[in-house]
């Protein structure tokens, strides 16, 4: 273990951890003052890092125990994909509001900056369909705990929700209490 590896903690070990931890800036003051912005970009344009991050993933899960990967607009969206394609799944977009073309469920919520609103096609799930809820960043939880509730009412079955990097100080764990919550680096 590098001495980095042992500064750091996640839900899939601190080697995991460590490398996303390696990859992140911190951008003070985005997109409002008193935010520090988590940017992944770094990450998700390092080919090794990057999958060992959707490995990390796959390899928590089991290739088996979901059907569809739901990713959270827009970062959410990168993992999501490549998940699937690991897994041999398929990908449903959360979306922003008024971005998808047919009938939606809709939800809105608080964010650590701002308010926002969700939407998934009606039809996204098929009954029951085992679904793995992705995104980049859990802060509040605001936005976990809207996308989960969405993929239900469209018919979805939650088989977990993860993200690369968890801001553990804003409690987004204890908002979403019922659910499981993995993710790879925990601040
Ligand atoms: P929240 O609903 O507060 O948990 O916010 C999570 C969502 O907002 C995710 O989709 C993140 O991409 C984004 N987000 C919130 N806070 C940050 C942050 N400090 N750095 C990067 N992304 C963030």
């Amino acid at each position: 273990m590098t001495d980095t590896a042992a500064q750091v903690r996640g839900d899939s070990g601190p080697e995991v951890a460590a490398l996303v931890a390696a990859q992140v800036l911190d951008v003070p003051d985005f997109p409002k003052p008193g935010i520090v912005f988590k940017d992944l970009t770094p990450l998700f344009a390092d080919g090794r890092a990057f999958r060992e991050v959707v490995d990390g993933i796959v390899a928590h899960y089991g290739a088996d125990s979901f059907d569809v990967v739901a990713g959270i607009e827009a970062r959410g969206f990168v993992l999501a994909a490549a998940i699937a394609y690991a897994t041999g799944t398929g990908v449903v977009p959360i979306r922003k509001a008024g971005k998808l073309p047919r009938d939606t469920f809709s939800a809105s919520y608080a964010l650590e900056y701002g308010e926002a609103t969700l939407e998934v096609h009606r039809d996204a799930f098929g009954a029951g369909q085992r679904v793995l809820v992705v995104d980049d960043v859990l802060a509040t939880g605001g936005t976990a705990g809207a996308a989960l509730d969405l993929v239900e009412r469209a018919g979805g079955t939650i088989s977990g929700f993860t993200v690369v990097m968890e801001l553990g100080f804003l409690e987004g764990r204890k908002r979403l209490m019922s659910r499981t919550v993995h993710a790879l680096l925990t601040v």
